[in-house]
């Protein structure tokens, strides 16, 4: 992968254990020591996907960092863990989640790091945040507005703001 710039990217919390709000403005915090956060969205509610659990509330945050997206992905890694995110099963319960979500003019094909994030376009509680902070973003393998990518709003109400 090539680098040679400043990163804009699109990056999705997630949180459905603990005090759900209180850990996505946190998170929210911790990412403004190492990224320059433009705009955060609305905090939406919606039901799990995977094993039963809590419904979770998400949002999205756009930044924009010197860190080539490996790092920023390592630096969302240490924000779950000082916010209490234990890895146990996937899909499971957690009480962070952090996603990047999309970046500006970019793909990412690594064994680590896929971007966009492979079910975006599938996902409301991602998209619909998404585009609330990045309403003009492209998706930059085929240039489709990701606006114009049809998404189930109805399956998330506003819970409050970041
Ligand atoms: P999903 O990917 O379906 O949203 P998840 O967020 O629950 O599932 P995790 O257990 O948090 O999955 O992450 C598993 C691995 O996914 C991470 O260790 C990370 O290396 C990898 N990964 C690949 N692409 C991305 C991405 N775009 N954002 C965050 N992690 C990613
Ligand atoms: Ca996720
Ligand atoms: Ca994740």
């Amino acid at each position: 992968m090539s680098y040679d710039g400043r990163v804009r990217a699109v990056l999705g919390i997630g949180s459905n254990l603990g005090d759900r709000l209180a850990l996505i403005r946190e998170a929210v915090a911790q990412m403004r020591a190492v990224a320059s956060v433009l705009a955060v969205s609305p905090v939406y509610e919606s039901d799990a996907l995977g094993p039963p659990q809590g419904r979770y509330l998400n949002a999205a945050m756009l930044v924009d960092t010197p860190m080539a997206p490996l790092a920023l992905l390592a630096a969302m890694h240490e924000v779950e863990r000082h916010l209490g995110r234990e890895r146990r099963e996937r899909w499971g319960a957690r009480t962070l989640d952090l996603d990047v979500l999309w970046i500006e003019g970019t793909s990412v094909d690594d064994a680590a790091l896929t971007v966009p994030h492979p079910a975006l376009r599938e996902r409301a509680f991602a998209l619909r945040p998404l585009v609330d902070v990045a309403p003009l973003a492209v998706d930059p393998r085929d240039g489709q507005r990701l606006a114009d990518v049809p998404r189930d709003d109805a399956s998330l109400v506003v819970f409050g703001y970041a």
